[in-house]
């Protein structure tokens, strides 16, 4: 693409802008309808890239809540009822061709509210979320019960029916949520469920505006619905509501608590997905020239705002300076900007809270003994209004420093060496998380001892943050439960009903 193609391309884009946010003061999308809140408060919410207001959402609280539970306990018993296998994956196959027809201004949206580089997620995001939905289109035909040979005296039929749960809560967060808002929409419309989605207070527009297509793909009004607001308010409010029959949650560990405990009233199913620090390992005999690279954005992707991040690099003594040069030199490539550029690898991050946050981690990581070899301050210059901050590597780690305990969720690598499989083994297990895992060797026996050894619940090898819906992602230890993606998630919105039904007396 030569440089005007790319101005033209950016600048097309941008025209786009105006279509959602014409009127920058948005509404909840409750039943069809945009609603303001009860009490009519708003809040801002920034564009991350220049610290300047983007749009305004509407606070909801409790009773927006209450508002929205209802319409949905409403659509699950109404007409979205009568809907056949056939007829939701018909729904959900015009929905994923609307998604796919405005996936541009979608991204643009998403990227406008958190600052994900745009021209990288348009390469790479498209056929990823379009296929996640395509996965649970397919899933819709697919739900079934049994008939079970039982021992019972007499002539008794045993069957087990599923039927949806009802009712859905979904907690979504900021660092992409285009994508994280699939794995509950799926699941949902596959199974006949309905849904009260509150995104997160710093990325609620791209969520809005595909409610919005989901209306237009024929989707009847209230089977799913979008309340905004703050966390602490609504998103608690969903988390405790009497009736919501399951939640879904993808966030940090320490409010994933505050949701068990929230659930425990009417004993909701949870679905949680929670924090990581992740270790990536690279042994002597990896390829160094993948490695680096792979191991490099494992961590500064999304700037570094992914739960998966591969924050704790282990790497062999032996090639543990070259490998730390290396990839020092490759962070220093990494062009941090606008997230409207076309070059950009790296945006801002979400927040000034957060930018203070992570700031704070490396100022620890210094105190704590920790060699900063790579970036570590905040971008000045044309950058200087955003939330921007140089890819940051610590050498000199040890898996005990507050850097290699703590999910940072900001573009922050720890260099930590080590010496056996085993010792790397026993490092990497040294955590309370266990969401995800690198390994980089060219030896079978090394892959096969740390496949099967770490906790985690997904270990990549010779590569990092591949993820497909057919097999789904999900945690070990603190990093939460249930498994997104795969058959099991659909399980988890159906109950599971057995009927016996006596033949004699009939
Ligand atoms: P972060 O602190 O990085 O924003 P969170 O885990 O707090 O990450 O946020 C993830 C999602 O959880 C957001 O949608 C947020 O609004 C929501 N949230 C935050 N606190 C609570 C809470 N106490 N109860 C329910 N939802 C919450």
């Amino acid at each position: 693409m030569d440089h005007d193609e790319k101005t033209m391309s950016l600048n097309e884009r941008s025209t786009l802008l105006p279509n959602f946010l014409e009127d920058p003061n948005k509404k909840h999308l409750i039943d069809g309808q945009w609603v303001a809140s009860m009490s009519e408060e708003r809040i801002d919410t920034f564009n991350p890239a220049t610290g300047a207001v983007l749009a305004t959402l509407s606070r909801g609280r409790t009773q927006d809540i209450d508002r929205a539970v209802q319409v949905a306990r409403r659509a699950f018993e109404g007409p979205w009822r009568l809907f056949t296998p056939a007829a939701r994956q018909q729904v959900i196959m015009r929905f994923a061709e609307l998604f796919e027809k405005h996936f541009d201004e979608l991204t643009l949206l998403e990227s406008l509210d958190m600052g994900a580089p745009l021209h990288k997620r348009l390469r790479a995001g498209k056929s990823g979320i379009i296929q996640t939905i395509l996965y649970f289109a397919a899933q819709a035909r697919n739900i079934g019960g049994a008939l079970p040979h039982n021992s019972l005296a007499g002539n008794v039929t045993t069957m087990i029916i599923q039927a949806p749960v009802g009712v859905v809560g979904a907690i979504i967060p900021w660092n992409g949520p285009l994508f994280s808002q699939m794995h509950v929409l799926g699941p949902v419309l596959a199974t006949g469920c309905t849904a009260v989605i509150k995104p997160a207070e710093d990325a609620s527009l791209a969520i809005l505006r595909t409610a919005e297509l989901l209306l237009e793909a024929g989707l009847p009004p209230g089977v799913v619905n979008v309340v905004t607001g703050l966390g602490v308010e609504a998103g608690a409010a969903l988390a405790a509501h009497p009736d919501v029959n399951r939640l879904a949650f993808t966030g940090s560990t320490q409010v994933g608590r505050e949701i068990i405990k929230a659930s425990a009233g009417n004993m909701k199913r949870l679905q949680l997905e929670l924090g990581g620090k992740s270790p990536d390992i690279v042994f002597a005999d990896a390829d160094l020239e993948k490695a680096v690279p792979g191991v490099a954005m494992g961590v500064y992707s999304n700037s570094g705002q992914i739960c998966f991040a591969g924050t704790r690099i282990f790497v062999q003594r032996g090639i543990q300076e070259e490998f730390l040069d290396q990839l020092a030199s490759y962070s220093k490539t990494l062009k941090v900007g606008n997230p409207l550029e076309e070059d950009t690898v790296l945006g801002p991050l979400i927040s000034q809270r957060q930018l203070d946050r992570v700031l704070g981690y490396v100022r620890t990581g210094q105190d704590e003994g920790a060699s900063l070899v790579a970036g570590g301050s905040r971008m000045g210059g044309d950058l200087a209004e955003g939330y921007y901050l140089e890819p940051t590597l610590f050498g000199q780690v040890t898996n005990a420093m507050t850097v290699a305990r703590e999910e940072i969720f900001g573009p922050v690598a720890s260099v930590i060496p080590f010496g056996t499989v085993e010792e790397a083994l026993r490092l990497a297990n040294d955590t309370p998380y266990g969401l995800a895992s690198g390994v980089w060797s060219s030896n079978v026996n090394t892959v096969m001892r740390m496949v099967h050894g770490i906790q985690a619940g997904t270990v990549w090898v010779n590569c990092y943050g591949l993820i497909d819906p057919a097999v789904g992602f999900g945690g070990y230890k603190e990093s939460g439960y249930g498994w997104k993606g795969g058959e099991s998630q659909i399980d988890g919105y159906l109950y599971q009903k057995a009927a016996y039904i006596n033949g004699s007396n009939v």
